[in-house]
This record gives C-alpha cells, structure tokens and sequence, in this order.
C-alpha cells in the first residue's frame, strides 16, 4: 500500500498548495482594488467606487468559480487514478492466488501418479488392481492436461489468438458426450439427471462448447456436497439452443455473480478456501459464448444452489 499513501501525500500537497494560491490571489486583488476604492472615495466618486466594489466581487467569483473547476478535475482525476490502482492491486493479488492454487493443483495430480506408479513398481498385484490403479493414474494425469490446456486457452484469449471453427455439428451429441466422458474419473455417486432435447445442431466450434459443458460440470460437482444432484438440460428455443446445468451446492452471492466471470478470479481467500481451482474456468466459458453470440446468465437454485443458463444461436449472426 506504500505507493498509495504517496500518492494521497501528493494529493494532500497540490490541494494545501492550491488553496494557498487562491487565497494569495483574492488577497492580492483585495489589496490592489482597495487602494483604487480609497482614492475614488477620497476624490468623491461614489459612483466609481460602486464600480470597483461590483468589479472586486466578480474578481472574487471568477477565482472562486476556477477554484470549483479546477477541485472537480482534480478530484474526478484522483478517483480515476484510484480506481485504476485497485484494478492493479486486485490483479496483483488474484494472480498470486492463481500461483498458488496452480501449484496446489499439480501437486495433488502428480502425487496421486507418482504413488500409483510406485505401488505397482513395488508390489506384485492382481491384474484387476493393476488395471485400477493405472486408470487412476490415467484420470490424474488427464486432470493436469485439462490444466495446462485451461491456462493455454486462457493466454490465446487474452492475446485475442484464438480462432474457432464454424461448422455444422449435433449439439445434442456434443452435450451428451460430454456429460458420459464427465462421470468416469470424478466422483462415482453422483447422480447427473439430463433431459436433452435430441436433434439440436449448431453452427460452431464442437471442442470449445464441451470444452465449455466440461467447465460448468466440473464446477457444479465440486461447489456441492458429495452426492448431490446436478441437472444438466438442453432445450430448443424458437432459434436458439438453451442450455442449463444446476446444482443444489454452496451457491452463489448475488455481489459476487458477475465477477466469477473475470481471469483468476475465485471467491474468497486462497488461504482459507478449500477447493481447487484457478479461476479461469468461467473466463473460458464466458469468452466460448461470446464467440458464439450466445448469453450467459447465473441465477440462484431452489432450495439452494446455482443454475448457470447458456443461450446460444442455432446459426450465428453471420459476420
Ligand atoms: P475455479 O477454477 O476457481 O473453479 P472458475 O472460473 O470456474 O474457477 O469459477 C470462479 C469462481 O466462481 C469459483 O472459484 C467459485 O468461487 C465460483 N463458482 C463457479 N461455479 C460455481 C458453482 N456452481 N457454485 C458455486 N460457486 C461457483
């Protein structure tokens, strides 16, 4: 916080500096004019002298009026600037919580392999067992390359170098899938309830929207209890396709609905959170609808929970 204390110091100085030259100002006019005023009633022209004390106070307006201006401007330019070093401050931080849950999330994968790989170096097994533990260590090593490639897509978004693909595909197969691939490494229990529509297709990119499903999934299952439901469904609307994927998990604070949208940024305090995560999830998400001129919108579930809705043309505008 130390440049920010400099700067109000700064601020502090330029304010104190300027009253003080506005103040020398209206004295120095006062001393000149009252001499005039004087000399006038001296020479009995009560007339001039009315003149100059008309003349004195618009002096004085005219000073008083810039003094205004000039205050706004300044203090419209310090809130900008303000605003601009909380952006930086914030960023700082998220990034450093990126960082840190970066690191978090490749240590848990590569120990989980590591041990795997190790048991099976170490002890002679069933076969069975053998095939369980490697499908493990597969499962993890997937969760990292979903990481990397998270993190990649997020700088070819950001370096505006991401192209995608405009071509006719099913979007009812592409959800399907994706939901199917989704239950085998994650949590067994859990039950994900569809009702999809069949026979939507869509002109777009098929590997960005199940890049996209995969994010929302993965994010319903782990903002929720262990176990609980998550509902994925898919409609046809007049020209669009609706997709809504709910969960009954922790929710989502109304202040905070539409910050989860931006890079790095996660609720919370990295220290005392407890989930995994880098906050580039719904970064990717947001960025794979605008692609496609599609919405997306996130709304409280009943009882309690979030249910994020994705609205996406059935064919784009064209461009
Ligand atoms: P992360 O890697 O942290 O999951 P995301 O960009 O996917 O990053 O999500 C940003 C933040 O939004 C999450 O850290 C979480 O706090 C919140 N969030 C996203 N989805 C849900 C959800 N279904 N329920 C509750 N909170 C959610």
């Amino acid at each position: 916080m130390k440049p920010l204390a400099l700067f109000y110091l700064l601020v502090l100085y330029v304010i104190l500096q300027f009253s003080w030259w506005a103040y020398l100002l209206i004295d120095l006019n006062r001393e000149v004019y009252r001499e005039h005023i004087e000399f006038a009633r001296e020479h009995g022209h009560p007339e001039k002298v009315t003149g100059l004390e008309k003349e004195l106070t618009q002096r004085w307006q005219m000073v008083a009026g810039e003094g205004i201006v000039f205050l706004g401007i300044l203090i419209f330019g310090i809130y900008k600037t303000r605003q601009a070093f909380q952006k930086e401050f914030s960023l700082a931080r998220q990034q450093k919580n990126f960082l840190l849950s970066v690191t978090h999330e490749f240590k848990s994968p590569l120990a989980a392999v590591k041990l795997n790989l190790q048991t099976l170096l170490r002890r002679e097994l069933p076969r069975e067992q053998q095939a369980a533990m490697l499908n493990r260590a597969v499962a993890e090593a997937d969760r990292i390359n979903n990481l990397i490639e998270n993190a990649l897509l997020a700088a070819r978004i950001e370096s505006h170098n991401y192209n995608l693909h405009k071509e006719e595909f099913s979007l009812t197969d592409c959800i399907e899938s994706s939901v199917r691939n989704r239950l085998v490494p994650v949590d067994q229990n859990r039950q994900i309830i569809t009702d999809i529509d069949p026979g939507i297709y869509m002109k777009g990119d098929g590997l960005a929207i199940s890049s996209l499903i995969l994010n929302l999934l993965e994010n319903a299952e782990k903002y929720s209890p262990e176990g609980s439901p998550v509902t994925v469904t898919l409609k046809k609307d007049r020209k669009n396709a609706v997709l809504t994927v709910a969960d009954l998990g922790i929710g989502i604070p109304d202040d905070e609905k539409s910050k989860i949208f931006n890079k790095f940024y996660r609720i919370g305090n990295e220290d005392t959170r407890n989930t995994k995560g880098t906050g580039l999830g719904l970064f990717i998400v947001k960025h794979i609808v605008g692609y496609h001129s599609g919405e997306i919108k996130v709304t409280d579930n009943h009882p309690t929970g979030t249910v994020f809705r994705v609205t996406l043309p059935l064919e784009p505008p064209s461009s």
